[in-house]
């Protein structure tokens, strides 16, 4: 069964353009997803009629926003399947959801010697954080590979576990390979090991079902604008034993209990990792799309993006010379690659001239495009907004181009 994608388009205005006179492919949306009109008017109404600071006061308008703020907070919850809300944290999105455990959990339990294991194929969000905390603590990185299909190389992870490992971090989906990790796997390995792990989930839970406790993760990072809700939002899950053991990440605003000058208390979970005023109104916003994936079968969304996926797979290797970069066999989102002889960068150009939209460049992704020995790749991410005939139109424009070179 396909969604009734002319239907749901026309919840996505933003679709219904033309851009350099032909209608908009929007193929980008594994870098930003689009909003359904229920978020933007959600968004709206609440700045319109009822927008005040959250936990902070007694007045009604104050209250209205705490209730919507926490009722957001319940909505994540029932999303991901977390045990109670106050394993949901709200943040600005996935890379500081990252830096948040990268910086807390590194300050307890990683110390001179230390290991941290990340994969080859992570997008910058979930290295960098570890790197910077490596060096701030003398700890060690150390990288899983994956081979030439875009597999992660699960029989190393054995000798790369240590009595020295302190924690794993990997994708749950590969932004530039589309690989779906078998996380549930690696995390039941590490388990035995006591390593709690980190999943960025910022491509998984645009295109999965996620179950934090069926998973059994202990941290789960995602971004609203990737599940069709606002920038500047995103969630940390994380298990109460380890968040109830590690340190704010920021301080001020909520997160306190009692300040005083020499010493400050903190906050319970999950306010001890909200400093500053949150970001409510992306958190509401962020909600509503939660609700728009419920209220239209986000199961059936899933099936339908892997279609997709599958199309435009068969689709683009009928071209010659053009290499896909990520040939597992289970994949979400995306397909990367490039052709022979053409630039990614003009490719994304002349594409654009045709109205599609598609990311070009390095992908957030360097160790990957140093894996294949490229300096950049084209990416074309889905959306269960998408269609087929879409892929097609993308596939004769690729075939237009490649014969003007
Ligand atoms: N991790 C992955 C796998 C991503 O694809 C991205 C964004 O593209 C991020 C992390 C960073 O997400 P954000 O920029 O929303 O923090």
């Amino acid at each position: 069964m396909i969604p009734d994608i002319l239907k749901i388009r026309k919840d996505f205005p933003i679709l219904d353009q033309k851009v350099n006179g032909k209608p908009l492919i929007y193929f980008d949306n594994a870098a930003t997803s689009q909003r359904p009109i229920k978020v933007i008017e959600r968004i709206n109404e609440f700045s319109l009629l009822i927008n005040s600071n959250i936990h902070r006061a007694t007045h009604f308008l104050a209250n209205k926003t705490t209730e919507a703020y926490e009722a957001s907070r319940e909505t994540v919850r029932q999303f991901i399947n977390a045990a109670e809300p106050a394993e949901v944290i709200f943040t600005h999105g996935t890379t500081e959801s990252i830096n948040l455990i990268a910086f807390s959990f590194g300050e307890t339990f990683v110390s001179s010697g230390d290991e941290v294991i990340v994969t080859e194929m992570e997008h910058h969000a979930n290295i960098v954080p570890w790197q910077m905390m490596c060096e701030r603590r003398g700890g060690i990185l150390k990288v899983l590979p994956f081979n030439d299909s875009g597999v992660l190389c699960l029989e190393i992870l054995d000798t790369l576990i240590t009595e020295k490992t302190k924690i794993i971090a990997l994708a749950h989906v590969s932004n530039t390979l589309g690989t779906i990790n078998p996380i549930k796997e690696i995390i039941e390995k590490a388990h035995q090991r006591n390593i709690p792990v980190l999943i960025d989930g910022a491509q998984g839970a645009p295109h999965l079902k996620i179950d934090v406790q069926a998973l059994d993760c202990d941290f789960y990072a995602f971004s609203g604008h990737k599940i069709f809700g606002p920038t500047g939002i995103g969630v940390l899950y994380g298990k109460r034993k380890w968040l109830d053991k590690i340190p704010p990440f920021l301080g001020g605003g909520e997160m306190i209990d009692r300040v005083t000058f020499t010493k400050t208390t903190y906050n319970q979970l999950p306010y001890k990792f909200e400093a500053g005023t949150p970001n409510y109104v992306g958190a509401i916003g962020m909600a509503s799309a939660i609700d728009y994936l419920n209220e239209n079968g986000n199961q059936l969304f899933i099936d339908y993006e892997h279609e997709l996926v599958t199309t435009a797979t068969l689709q683009l290797k009928k071209i010659e010379g053009l290499k896909i970069y990520g040939e597992a066999p289970l994949k979400a989102g995306v397909v990367s690659f490039n052709i022979a002889g053409i630039h990614s960068f003009d490719l994304g150009i002349l594409l654009d001239q045709l109205g599609i939209a598609v990311r070009t460049g390095r992908l957030c992704a360097d160790p990957v495009m140093d894996h294949f020995g490229v300096e950049n790749m084209v990416r074309a991410s889905f959306a269960f907004y998408n269609t087929v005939e879409e892929i097609e139109i993308f596939y004769k424009a690729l075939i237009r181009i490649k014969a003007m070179f």
